[in-house]
């Protein structure tokens, strides 16, 4: 079937550039074509066409890192630092997770991804394996069911935890099994951070990352905290060890890396390391500032996410574009220090190429995949658009995002997801979230609630 995405202007990411009253001819799952609406309509006369010819057409979003093992542990705890974080909510949580929490919540999050554009995730599923079953092939499952594309990984650990390596790896065994039998999803392997595993699992881990060949998902240099307990433990920063170590002798994206020095940068680029930088999670917990441009000038890919909802805490990607702009002009003072054209490209294109996905997606170029976002021109983000860059940049919200093709296959309409009864799944989202709060022990908890909620009658 051929169908024609039509908008007032088409945002390629691409050797095309921005082109004004465009189309984009999709072919079964691929992108055929992408040039002037004039044309394609008459040649192809016989196509569906959806837009009206007002809004804006965009290659899918990449969120380069979140956890939907946050899914259901959103809005609490903004008054802490990372590893208070991590000690208070993340930790409590991680035991209690289960496989239909895994999977019930990357529906709910993953709806609202693709509701804000997003046609690939880039995901780090932090938890304890159940004793039971494993847990992160029900990402693969909430993916597979959203239609969505997307990178998985465990964020294995076991620091204070009495596992072995063996029963550890036993999870990534089964995400490697489940993504391999999925249509969209690629299995990487996880490590919630070097820190958190100890000698024995970090050894193993780098030698089944050379052995299997798979690409890497983890954090670095989030907080200096980290830099300083790596000198301390290792007496050198966590990129240097990792790097000694022979973790960067495969493909590893990094999420983070704000706090560098410049032998740090020499290290990424020398090993072709990839960053995910996550501006919103960084400005919550006061993390601090990505050092975009100085990534960016030693030849580094730099892709955007939301990071997880328990520390972005929501999931919407074109706020995580509008934000990283923004930072950085903050940061440094100076309204060029990121421009829409600039912010918009590393959404899209330098996403893909951060995952090494830039030959299948990221762009809108003939012979990709067809992961398509339209932006409806009819609202009021968008009812004026001087120039798209920035209109899409600064004015837009996922209010604006009406229609989503992944792999050419329509997984948003209207603002609406397809494939998933949305509603049935808040329903179950919102059980799991107070059975997940309870049994981990947070209810209430003085550091993670705000005193007037805690203070509130019982049935409030
Ligand atoms: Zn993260």
């Amino acid at each position: 079937m051929t169908t024609l995405i039509r908008g007032r202007s088409v945002l390629t990411s691409g050797p095309a550039g921005a082109l004004r009253d465009a189309a984009v001819r999709v072919d079964g799952g691929t992108i055929a074509e992408v040039g002037p609406w004039e044309r394609l309509m008459s040649a192809h006369p016989e196509a569906e066409v959806v837009g009206d010819g007002t809004g804006v057409v965009l290659p899918g979003l990449v969120n380069a890192h979140g956890h939907f093992s946050e899914a259901l542990v959103t809005g609490m705890g903004e008054s802490l630092t990372l590893f208070e974080w991590i000690q208070h909510l993340v930790a409590p949580v991680g035991p209690h997770l289960t496989r239909r929490m895994a999977e019930v919540g990357t529906l709910l999050r993953g709806a609202e991804m693709l509701a804000s554009g997003v046609t690939t995730v880039n995901d780090l599923f932090v938890c304890s394996p159940h004793p039971e079953a494993p847990v992160t092939p029900g990402v693969v499952d909430g993916l597979e069911r959203l239609g969505l594309r997307g990178e998985v990984a465990f964020g294995a650990q076991d620091r204070n935890d009495p596992r072995s390596v063996e029963e550890i790896f036993a999870e990534h065994d089964a995400l490697e099994a489940a993504a391999a039998g999925s249509r969209r999803c690629r299995f990487r392997m996880g490590l919630a951070t070097v820190l958190a595993q100890s000698d024995a699992l970090f050894a193993a881990s780098v030698r089944r990352a050379h052995e299997s060949g798979c690409r890497v998902h983890t954090h670095f240099h989030e907080v200096r905290e980290e830099v300083v307990a790596s000198r301390q433990l290792h007496g050198l920063t966590t990129i240097g060890y990792a790097a000694r170590e022979g973790l960067f002798d495969v493909e590893v994206l990094a999420a983070h890396c704000i706090w560098l020095s410049d032998a740090d940068v020499e290290i990424l680029a020398a090993h072709d390391v990839r960053v995910a930088h996550n501006p919103i999670a960084n400005m919550i917990l006061a993390s601090g500032v990505c050092p975009v441009r100085r990534l960016q000038a030693a030849g580094i890919p730099v892709g955007i996410g939301t990071d997880g909802p328990g520390s972005n805490d929501g999931q919407d990607m074109l706020e995580a574009v509008k934000v990283a702009a923004l930072l950085q002009k903050v940061d440094r003072l100076d309204p060029t220090a990121m421009t829409a054209p600039e912010v918009l490209r590393m959404a899209t294109i330098d996403g893909a190429r951060a995952l090494g996905l830039h030959d299948v997606t990221g762009s809108l170029e003939p012979g990709k995949e067809a992961d398509v976002v339209l932006l409806d021109g009819r609202t009021p983000a968008l009812a004026v658009t001087h120039d798209p860059y920035q209109a899409v940049a600064y004015c837009t919200t996922s209010r604006a995002v009406s229609d989503v093709w992944i792999q050419g296959e329509r997984v948003l309409v209207a603002g609406r997801p397809t494939r998933i009864d949305l509603d049935a799944v808040i329903d179950e989202a919102r059980e799991l979230a107070a059975e997940l709060v309870s049994e981990a022990g947070l209810r209430n908890h003085p550091l993670l609630f705000t005193p007037e909620t805690v203070a509130r009658p019982a049935g409030a």
